[in-house]
C-alpha cells in the first residue's frame, strides 16, 4: 500500500517544480524505442562527419521518402514533398501541409558543420624529413585537445581542369590515419608554462602524414615528393590543386555507447548534428500529411559565425521561402511573418566535475529531456533573439501535451561566457523563434556526449512540431 500524502505534500506537488530525472518519467517502452532510435543515429554520425556528408545522407534519404527537387514556380498541393540543396553544403527540406502556406510554416533548423581543423591553401611540407599539412582550426576549440587523437581526413579537392574528387580517408579500419604531434612531459617543462589556449599554438596544429623518402639521390624534400607521389597516384592531383580543395580534419573516432549502462554515446560533432539527424527524421517519419507545411533547414558555417553563402545570416533561407510561397501565388513575407521556428542547437550539459560555470536552477541536465532555451546571448542578453512569453507558452503546451520530456537550460552563469545560435537570423526574418536542443557533455571537444534519452526526446520534440 502507498503511504497515504498529506496535505502540504499534495499541495507542493499543485503548486511547485517537481524535478525527475527524464528517464524515469518515460515509460520502458518508450525507453526501447530511444535506444532502437540511437542506434540509427550512431550509425549516421559514422557516415556524416563534414557537412557535405550530411548534405548527401539528407538528400538520399530525402529522394528515397519521395522528396523531389524544388523548382521555382512548381505547382505544389497537400502532400508533395520538394527539397533544395545550396551548393552540397546546406539542404532545406518541406513537406507542403493541408494549410495554405499564407498561414505560416513550421520551420526546424539545425546546423551540420562542426568544429575541425581545416587544411590551409598550401598545405604540404616538409620539415626534417617528415611530411605535414598546415591546418586551421575551425569554429572555438581548446586546441590542446586535439593533439595526439587519430585524424580522418574529409572533403573535396577542385582539380586544375575544373573536375573535382571527393576525399574520406581515415574511416574504415585498413585505412591510415593521422595525428598532431605533443611534447613528451619529459621535455614540456616550459611547454606547460604557457596558458591553456596556448599549450598547442595555432601554429602547432599540423599534421603528421608521412616520413618515407621518395627512392632517388637527385632531389632534395624526398618525403614531401614520396606523399605527392601517392597523392597523384589515388587523386589524380597536384601540389597546387590544394589550393582549390575544402578538406577537413575530423577525428577518426566512431560513436560509441558510453557507461556500463549504455545511456550515452560519444561522437565526433554532436554539435550539431544531433539535432539535424532528430529534425530530418521527425519530418522523413511524419505517416500524415501535416496541417502547416513543415520545413526543415540543414545549414553550414554557424560554428564560424552563419556568415557565407551556406550560412543562415544569408537569404538562402529567406529565398526559399519565398520561392515557396511564390508557387502558390502568396508573397513571402506574409508567410515569414506567420511562421514558427525552432531553432535547434545544442546547449551545455551540466558538469558534476566542473559545476561552478553554471546557475544550477537554470542549467541543463543530461536525461532531463530536450533542451528549451529562452534566450542564448551573453551580456546582458546580447546578441539573443529572446523568444517571447506566448511563443514559450505555446512551445511548452506542445511538448506537455506530446509527452515529450523537456527542460530550460542558459548557457552558463550570467556575465562567465554564453554563446549563439541561428535563432536570432531566423528570428530577424519576422518569425517566431525559440532555441530547442540537446544538452551535451564535453562542447567542441573531439568527443562530445550526450545521453540516449535526450536525443530521442529531441525527435519526439520535432515530431510534435512538424507534424502539427
Ligand atoms: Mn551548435
Ligand atoms: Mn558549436
Amino acid at each position: 500500500m502507498e503511504k497515504e500524502k498529506s496535505a502540504a505534500k499534495l499541495l507542493q506537488e499543485k503548486l511547485c517544480v517537481q524535478r525527475k530525472n527524464g528517464v524515469l518519467r518515460t515509460s520502458e517502452e518508450d525507453m526501447k524505442l530511444c535506444d532502437e532510435y540511437c542506434e540509427n543515429y550512431k550509425s549516421f554520425m559514422d557516415t556524416a562527419k563534414i557537412e557535405r556528408e550530411a548534405v548527401e545522407f539528407a538528400e538520399a534519404a530525402a529522394v528515397k521518402a519521395g522528396y523531389k527537387p524544388f523548382e521555382k514556380n512548381m505547382s505544389l498541393k497537400a502532400g508533395d514533398k520538394v527539397y533544395y540543396v545550396n551548393r552540397k553544403k546546406a539542404v532545406i527540406l518541406a513537406y507542403i501541409g493541408k494549410e495554405p502556406v499564407s498561414e505560416g510554416v513550421h520551420i526546424a533548423a539545425a546546423h551540420i558543420d562542426s568544429p575541425r581543423l581545416d587544411l590551409k591553401q598550401n598545405p604540404l611540407y616538409e620539415n626534417d624529413e617528415t611530411a605535414y599539412f598546415k591546418t586551421h582550426y575551425y569554429g572555438g576549440i581548446k586546441k590542446y585537445q586535439w593533439g595526439t587523437i587519430p585524424l580522418a581526413l574529409h572533403g573535396v579537392i577542385v582539380k586544375a581542369d575544373g573536375t573535382s574528387v571527393r576525399v574520406s580517408i581515415g574511416e574504415d579500419e585498413s585505412d591510415p590515419v593521422f595525428c598532431v604531434t605533443d611534447l613528451l612531459p619529459h621535455l614540456a617543462q616550459e611547454q606547460m608554462k604557457r596558458s591553456a589556449g596556448e599549450i598547442l599554438k595555432g601554429e602547432e596544429l599540423n599534421i603528421l602524414i608521412g616520413s618515407r623518402p621518395f627512392r632517388d639521390d637527385d632531389v632534395s624534400e624526398k618525403v614531401k615528393l614520396n606523399i605527392m607521389s601517392l597523392l597523384n597516384e589515388k587523386y589524380g592531383i597536384t601540389e597546387s590543386d590544394f589550393v582549390s580543395a575544402e578538406l577537413e580534419s575530423v577525428p577518426a573516432l566512431k560513436a560509441r555507447d558510453i557507461g556500463f549502462d549504455r545511456s550515452m554515446i560519444g561522437a565526433y560533432g554532436h554539435d550539431d548534428k544531433v539535432c539535424a539527424y532528430t529534425a530530418l527524421t521527425a519530418l522523413l517519419d511524419c505517416k500524415e500529411i501535416p496541417q502547416k507545411t513543415a520545413v526543415v533547414v540543414l545549414t553550414d558555417k554557424e560554428e564560424t559565425g552563419s556568415d557565407g553563402n551556406t550560412g543562415l545570416r544569408s537569404s538562402y533561407l529567406k529565398y526559399f521561402i519565398h520561392d515557396l510561397a511564390e508557387c502558390f501565388g502568396m508573397d513571402g513575407r506574409t508567410v515569414l511573418s506567420r511562421s514558427e521556428c525552432l531553432s535547434a542547437d545544442v546547449n551545455a550539459a551540466f558538469d558534476p566535475t566542473f559545476p561552478d560555470v553554471v546557475e544550477r536552477r537554470n542549467a541543463a541536465f543530461i536525461n532531463y529531456g530536450v533542451v528549451v532555451t529562452k534566450f542564448t546571448g551573453s551580456r546582458g542578453k546580447s546578441g539573443t533573439s529572446d523568444a517571447s512569453a506566448e511563443f514559450v507558452g505555446r512551445v511548452r503546451k506542445l511538448m506537455d501535451d506530446n509527452n515529450v520530456v523537456w527542460q530550460t537550460g542558459e548557457l552558463g552563469k550570467v556575465d562567465l561566457g554564453g554563446g549563439g545560435t541561428v535563432a536570432a537570423y531566423i528570428a530577424n526574418l519576422n518569425v517566431d523563434t525559440i532555441d530547442v536542443g540537446v544538452p551535451v557533455l564535453c562542447m567542441h571537444a573531439p568527443y562530445e556526449i550526450v545521453s540516449k534519452l535526450d536525443v530521442y526526446m529531441t525527435y519526439k520534440a520535432f515530431v510534435s512540431f512538424l507534424s502539427e
